[in-house]
């Protein structure tokens, strides 16, 4: 209803509207295309009460409401709902709490959990932008072990798998190297180093007192760097 409502404010698009009663309405988002019929003035309708919610969502003290739609929201990590739930809960003690309250403070659960990954989000975002958020660090995730080169590989173990072995090395793409080196074990063959790469799949927030050393923001340190000799 948005954009239909935009299409009928928009100068290339109005004349299509002109004369007619019914709108039809269609989202294609493969493989899903949902249509829905409907008329100009319910688009109006929809238009004025739009115009309705901002005016109230721009005023100091506008209202409220939490749901499902918070998981759209930057404000998160500030938003009085939010962090009103999260102090409540945390104020809870949970050997006390009456039996009668349960299902409300589980109806709070997935409110927290957005809060908190709101609050990880905007935490991150600062980190890398070399933003201090007290002790907190970014620190890089556990890394996985990939092929440093999959054709490599392939030619590695097409000469280097022994015979009657189960190795399909057109298996390859879907067999990590920890199942290929397992089954060169049972036959007491070790996959060369340079075979494998440990890869961090990216960084993770950690407290201070994580043992693991903070990334290196090589790209905001160099842009500090940059804007001093400019
Ligand atoms: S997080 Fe707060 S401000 Fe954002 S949509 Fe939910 S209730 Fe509204």
């Amino acid at each position: 209803m948005f954009y239909a409502a935009a299409a009928m404010r928009t100068d290339a698009t109005k004349w299509v509207f002109e004369g007619v009663e019914e709108v039809e309405l269609i989202i294609v988002q493969p493989p899903s295309v949902k249509r829905w019929v409907t008329t100009v003035e319910r688009i109006k309708a929809f238009e004025a009460d739009l115009k309705a919610a901002v005016t109230r969502a721009l005023k100091p003290d506008a209202p409220l409401a939490a749901g499902d739609h918070c998981k759209w929201c930057a404000a998160k990590p500030v938003c009085p709902v939010m962090t009103g739930a999260v102090d409540r809960l945390l104020a809870t003690k949970l050997d006390a709490l009456p039996v009668d309250q349960i299902a409300h403070y589980l109806d709070q659960v997935s409110l927290v959990e957005e809060f908190i990954s709101g609050l990880r989000a905007l935490a991150e975002q600062m980190l890398t932008e070399g933003k201090p958020v007290g002790d907190w660090k970014l620190v890089p995730k556990r890394a996985t072990r990939q092929w440093a080169n999959a054709e490599e590989a392939h030619e590695w173990i097409v000469h280097n798998r022994p015979k009657g072995s189960d190795i399909d090395p057109y298996e390859l793409k879907q067999k990590s190297p920890a199942a290929i080196e397992k089954e060169f074990k049972k036959h007491k063959i070790e996959l060369p180093a340079d075979l494998v790469v440990a890869v961090s799949t990216g960084n993770t927030l950690a407290p201070g007192n994580d043992p693991r050393p903070a990334v290196l923001q090589i790209g905001h340190t160099l842009k500090k760097a940059m804007a001093k000799i400019q």
